[in-house]
């Protein structure tokens, strides 16, 4: 590593202590982003890198709450608004009693890299709160969104920093934040939040998008190597919004989709996954994917999330969390012959384990192009808040595609002009980081 580039590592973690998964991040795109250094010595005169690992605003605050006992209630909220050079902050929030701030940074970070690569107008950003949706009534969650809001309102606005969901935050929490929005500013400012309902600015396909746009992604990358779905068998961790509509599309495309999980474990049906099963359970009951095997007896639970990765597959797409895939499963997957590997979470995957895909020529997409599908249609649906229109499911969804196609063709190219033909990490980074970087040089100091 350069000396330019180790220095600003170091002082991120000096200034940054203890917070592990931030400088897990930035790590990973200052390495692979090494020889960018080389071409373009204006970015290191401008002190790029220094400014591009600082987020631009920290916001935290206190969400206190009445539960339904009557007791009150204290969270930590955190808004960090990482880099405005191509738009408006834009990133998700995630509800999870993880959530510190070094999970907001890693999470934002990572978002001014993604958000560039869609080609929309959008920065990075990042929320959330160590407030756990899990067990909580309706009226809990309610309470705990409108207090949430009534401190984050002040620092959001269309043009400003546009939150959406991530883990934890879903349609009902989206809902609750923008009736306390409108409430308290008076305005129907449909472009402050995404994933909306439908009834009320959401954009159709929204909800689907990062599972398909994952798919998507895949999908092109066996084109490009006259492959396709066909017959393939899939694992996929997870069994929320990106799992469940990654099954969805790769089903639709011809996949078998064997597994999916939760927290708790892992359902196995060799014979695929009955989608149908899993959205009820997961998205009307908010149950348990345990619950799976009731009603199929042929599927296997294994109580143990992580070892999901010992079923053999073709192709695995971690759709959990971050640091839910490490060496040995990287290992094992390896053993078991998987061909590619697609993050549809955000850093599922430890370096160690990227490096055991990478030493043995495993197609591995990084979480920041075959996610972005997510973020990318929120970026639709703001398009849509702001001409007061709403667009058909096949106009977004084609749209969508495009994207993710053009996502793969920009980091394919990327890496192949930087002398590092297949690597996605870096042909990711450096595309998604030229432009950021351009536009910071553009703007001035
Ligand atoms: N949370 C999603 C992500 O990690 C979506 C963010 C958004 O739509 O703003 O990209």
């Amino acid at each position: 590593m350069s000396n330019y580039v180790s220095n600003v590592l170091d002082k991120v973690t000096e200034r940054n202590a203890n917070e592990p998964e931030f400088h897990q991040a930035v790590k990973e795109v200052l390495e692979s982003i090494e020889p960018v250094f080389d071409k373009h010595p204006e970015y290191k005169d401008a002190g790029i890198l220094e400014r591009i690992v600082e987020p631009e605003r920290q916001i935290i605050f206190r969400v206190p709450w009445v539960d339904d006992e009557g007791n009150v209630q204290v969270n930590r909220g955190f808004r960090f608004e990482f880099n405005s050079a191509l738009g408006p902050y834009k990133g998700g929030l995630r509800f999870h009693p993880s959530v510190y701030a070094g999970i907001v940074k890693f999470l934002g970070f990572e978002q001014i890299f993604k958000n560039a690569l869609t080609g929309r107008p959008i920065g990075g950003g990042k929320g959330g709160s160590d407030f756990d949706p899990k067990g909580k009534s309706d009226a809990e969650v309610m309470r705990f969104c409108q207090s949430f809001m009534t401190e984050l309102y002040r620092h959001i606005g269309p043009s400003t920093d546009v939150p959406a969901g991530d883990i934890g935050v879903g349609g009902r929490e989206i809902g609750y934040l923008f009736g306390q929005y409108k409430r308290i500013v008076n305005s129907f400012d449909a472009g402050v939040l995404t994933g909306k309902g439908l009834d009320w600015g959401g954009s159709l396909v929204r909800t689907e998008a990062t599972g398909y746009g994952l798919v998507y992604i895949v999908e092109e990358l066996l084109k490009d190597h006259d492959d396709s779905f066909e017959g393939k068998d899939i694992v996929i961790s997870g069994s929320g919004n990106v799992a469940i509509y990654a099954t969805e599309k790769a089903q639709e495309l011809g996949a078998n989709v064997i597994a999916l999980s939760d927290s708790s474990g892992y359902v196995y049906d060799s014979e695929g996954i009955k989608l149908d099963t899993v959205k009820r359970i997961k998205e009307v009951e908010r149950g348990r994917i345990k619950e799976y095997v009731e009603e199929h007896p042929s599927a296997e639970y294994v109580a143990e999330s992580f070892d999901i990765w010992n079923v053999e597959c073709d192709i695995a797409l971690p759709c959990a969390t971050q640091n839910e895939l490490d060496e040995d499963s990287a290992k094992v997957l390896v053993e078991h012959g998987v061909k590619i590997v697609g993050e549809g979470a955000n850093m599922p995957c430890t370096p160690e384990a990227v490096e055991v895909f990478q030493e043995n020529d495993v197609f591995y997409i990084p979480g920041k192009a075959a996610n972005a599908g997510g973020v990318a249609t929120s970026a639709i649906e703001m398009t849509q808040n702001g001409m007061w229109d709403s667009w058909s499911f096949e106009k977004v969804d084609a749209e969508l595609n495009k994207i993710m196609v053009d996502i793969y063709n920009n980091a394919s190219t990327i890496a192949k002009e930087y002398g590092m033909e297949g690597d996605l990490v870096a042909g990711a980074n450096i595309a998604g980081f030229l432009k950021v970087a351009n536009s910071m040089l553009d703007q001035g100091v």
